[in-house]
Order: C-alpha cells, then sequence, then structure tokens
C-alpha cells in the first residue's frame, strides 16, 4: 500500500526529521571507521543528514557527528567526509530522481 508510514530520521546537522531515503547516512564501523554510507545498509552506528552540504557544514562546525555516532571524528575525517559529501550528493539527487516513479 501507498499510504503505509514512511520511516523518519532526524538529521543531526538541523534537528528536521525527514524521510530516511531522503537522508544521507555517515556509519561508523565496527573497525572504527567513519564513512558514507550510501547503500544504508552498512553496519554500525549511523547518523543521518540532510542531502545538503549545507548541513555537512553545520555537522561539522557543532561536531554534531561526534555526538551522534558517540565517536571523536578527527578533523581530517570532516575533511575527508566533506569532499565524500559533495561527491555522494551529486549521486544521492540522480538515486532520489530515479526513485520518484514508483
Ligand atoms: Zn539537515
Amino acid at each position: 500500500m501507498k499510504s503505509r508510514k514512511v520511516p523518519l530520521r532526524k538529521c543531526v546537522a538541523c534537528q528536521e526529521m525527514m524521510p530516511k531515503k531522503q537522508l544521507i547516512r555517515i556509519v561508523k564501523t565496527p573497525d572504527d571507521e567513519v564513512l558514507i554510507d550510501l547503500s544504508g545498509k552498512k553496519s554500525g552506528r549511523g547518523a543521518y543528514l540532510c542531502g545538503k552540504v549545507s548541513c555537512f557544514k553545520l555537522a561539522q562546525k557543532n561536531k554534531s557527528l561526534d555526538r551522534a555516532l558517540k565517536h571523536h571524528v578527527k578533523p581530517e575525517i570532516y575533511e575527508q567526509l566533506a569532499d565524500d559529501f559533495v561527491a555522494a550528493e551529486d549521486e544521492f539527487l540522480v538515486m532520489k530522481e530515479n526513485s520518484n516513479d514508483e
């Protein structure tokens, strides 16, 4: 059925509740790596961000990911994620467009 509830998650930067599909998942893997998980299926503790660079920047500034992942995310990791985020954003937007016609 079309009307079933979409799972909502909160963006750790702007605190907005959004359908899970519209958020980018950041995961801390069991090996303590912090990376972007576009598939949403990696194991580990996850944090969600709107697919917007502005939200990533906010999270970087406020260290929201540290809190959400209960893990100290090093500045260079944030830098790395920022680069990946820009790349992921494009891919993410394409994915969203493709999933519009379901
Ligand atoms: Zn946000």
